[in-house]
């Protein structure tokens, strides 16, 4: 059966060209890049050229970026460290509509005696600047909002709330893993502080990711010991997963360009057909989305369902995000926009690529809405 895959926003295949630079790193150029010899040499010329590659996609300095084990440590990293060095500051605000991994970060946070805010989010997913203003307080030390939601694609307003942060003397930090190499990140112009990235999610190796800290921002690091990444994160570096995160941004700074307007084209396709099943909605922003996202809620069934058909036919998606879908809890996400439990619960996330094609798109338009009227009229939801 042929194998149709829809689920980028949970990871992606490592791109070919970028296993083959990574390869020479694991068994030729093997060498500890914290020591002084020439394989040691070889290594840390490699982790800085691919710096200076992270660096260039997200327009910053190669100095403020740190390589991390992936965005849930960035982002652990960005929250917790900022709190640790704090001495005065004690509140913080994220959106409602965040990773697990800022999320928890904030709660646990919370739980050590620290304030935190939760932001609203409009019913497409927006959170508005307006309310980011009105909820800084005089000893508010960070806003967490994410440039794009990993279930909705929304694209979050981060330029206009990087410009009240700034006013404000607030730290910003964005967690931009579903939107580096998808649209234009650049950390001068969105006014962040702190910024995460990880490089699975853009045809890189898993375990890899990066933090952008931007000069004079007090992050306390999280692990002790050899000094690594200017002492912000101790422990061997990742070289072969270092190496390819940076090809994978070299790349997908380069194919960008033509990459997004292909897939907002094969988007919008998918968009408007299955709107055309009964009962169904698109979540999040019609326009103000992800060039690969759609979310559908599809009234009467259960996610879950919908996904073993699906993956019946060859087709891999996803309910919810990836880290929920272990829980039957209806994702935070749908709710935070206002879907009743019963309709969040009946969603699906189809989420494109690279190598998405319009027969790929056409399959699934042509299965889809047999899946769905099956499973309707099996459903005791349904009249
Ligand atoms: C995947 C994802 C993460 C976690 O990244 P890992 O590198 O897998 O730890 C964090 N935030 C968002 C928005 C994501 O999509």
């Amino acid at each position: 059966m042929k194998r149709i895959y829809m689920d980028y926003a949970a990871t992606t295949p490592v791109d070919d060209r970028v296993l083959k630079v990574m390869l020479p790193y694991f068994n030729e150029s093997y060498g500890n890049a914290s020591e002084i010899h020439s394989l040691g040499l070889e290594a840390k010329e490699a982790m800085e050229e691919s710096r200076e590659k992270v660096a260039d996609i997200l327009n910053s300095g190669s100095d403020r970026i740190f390589f991390t084990s992936g965005a849930t440590e960035s982002n652990n990293l960005a929250l917790k460290g900022a709190a640790f060095a704090s001495k005065k500051k004690r509140h913080i605000i994220v959106s409602s509509i965040e990773h697990h991994c800022v999320l928890d970060s904030a709660m646990w946070l919370k739980s050590r005696g620290f304030d935190l805010s939760l932001l609203p989010v409009d019913k497409q997913g927006i959170v508005d600047p307006a309310d980011v203003k009105r909820m800084i307080r005089d000893d508010t030390l960070l806003v967490s909002v994410m440039h794009s939601n990993n279930e909705i694609g929304v694209l979050e307003p981060i330029s206009e709330i990087g410009e009240i942060c700034q006013e404000k003397g607030v730290y910003l930090h964005s967690d931009a893993v579903q939107s580096v190499g998808k649209v234009p990140v650049d950390v001068e112009k969105l006014g962040v502080d702190l910024l995460s990235a990880s490089s699975h999610k853009l045809y890189g190796p898993k375990g890899v990711g990066a933090l952008y800290v931007r000069e004079d921002v007090n992050i306390e690091p999280l692990s002790h010991g050899g000094g690594h990444e200017h002492g912000m994160r101790s422990g061997t570096e990742n070289v072969a997963g270092v190496v390819g995160f940076g090809e994978a941004c070299r790349i997908a700074k380069v194919e960008m360009l033509v990459e997004e307007p292909k897939l907002i084209n094969l988007r919008d396709r998918l968009i408007s057909r299955i709107l055309e099943i009964k009962d169904t909605r698109l979540n999040g922003h019609p326009t103000k989305r992800l060039p690969n996202n759609t979310n559908f809620s599809f009234k009467y069934i259960e996610g879950e369902s919908l996904l073993l058909k699906l993956d019946d036919k060859g087709v891999a998606a996803s309910s919810g995000s990836a880290c929920s879908s272990t829980s039957s809890d209806p994702s935070h996400v749908l709710l935070a926009i206002g879907l009743k439990p019963e309709d969040a619960r009946g969603s699906l996330r189809l989420t494109l690529g690279r190598w998405t094609s319009r027969e790929e798109v056409n399959y699934v338009l042509e299965i889809l809405p047999e899946v769905v009227e099956e499973l309707r009229l099996l459903s005791p939801l349904a009249k």
